[in-house]
């Protein structure tokens, strides 16, 4: 069969730079599409040559959509993007969107931690409901778009414990566990994440569109 009659497999954009979330999708993916190739038919924003999206939305789901919608247009395949964060009870829901920069400096992990625990100082455990939060966002290029969110519930704790994840993980106590989101092992957060919840009711869009 000549070579321009044979269909070239459906493709999807991950709109992200972060590696380990390139990681956690193509895992989810290659589980849900039997045959698929995710190493080239699920390829990342880097590769795809798309700089960083401004992430001006005020939600997470709206910065989800405005990252997968600039993928989907600048590359014409269909893209997949994220917004996540950590929304405190009794702070009416901060540091929310601006989880990454609560400080003051993009990605400042250790300060970001800081400045929330001094905030809540004189809040009792029983007070310090928190959640994590994941919006996932497809968008087609002909202008279709689906987003989900996923929530990780628990309890901010006084102090930060253990050495795993990234983030807020060492303060973040989800309910019914013992344990910080960063003494848990990767496997054990990525079953309950947010992260894993957003993605997961994202799949069937995902799926229809490679299948
Ligand atoms: P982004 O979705 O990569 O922009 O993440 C926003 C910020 O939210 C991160 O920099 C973290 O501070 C926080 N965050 C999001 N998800 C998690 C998580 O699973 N653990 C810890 N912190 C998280």
């Amino acid at each position: 069969m000549p070579e321009r009659d044979t269909p070239s497999p459906a493709r999807l954009v991950l709109a992200t730079h972060n590696a380990g979330k390139l990681r956690e999708l193509r895992a989810l993916l290659r589980d849900a599409v039997p045959g698929l190739d995710v190493d080239t038919q699920v390829i990342d924003a880097g590769a795809a040559g798309v700089p960083d999206v401004v992430e001006s939305g005020t939600t997470f789901e709206e910065n989800a959509l405005l990252k997968a919608r600039a993928v989907a247009e600048a590359t014409g395949l269909p893209a997949v993007a994220d917004d996540s964060g950590l929304a405190v009870d009794v702070l009416g829901g901060a540091p929310g969107i601006f989880s990454a920069r609560w400080a003051g400096r993009h990605g400042d992990d250790s300060a970001n931690l800081q400045l929330l625990l001094s905030q809540l100082a004189d809040i009792p455990i029983q007070k310090r409901a928190a959640q994590f939060v994941c919006a996932a966002a497809l968008a087609l290029p002909g202008g279709t778009d689906v987003v989900k969110r996923g929530e990780l519930q628990g309890v901010l704790l006084e102090k930060p414990r253990g050495e795993g994840g990234f983030g807020y993980d060492p303060v973040l106590q989800p309910d019914g566990m013992e344990r910080s989101c960063a003494e848990l092992a990767p496997e054990e957060k990525n079953a309950i994440s947010h992260r894993a919840k957003a993605f997961s009711a994202l799949l069937p869009s995902i799926v229809e569109i490679l299948n």
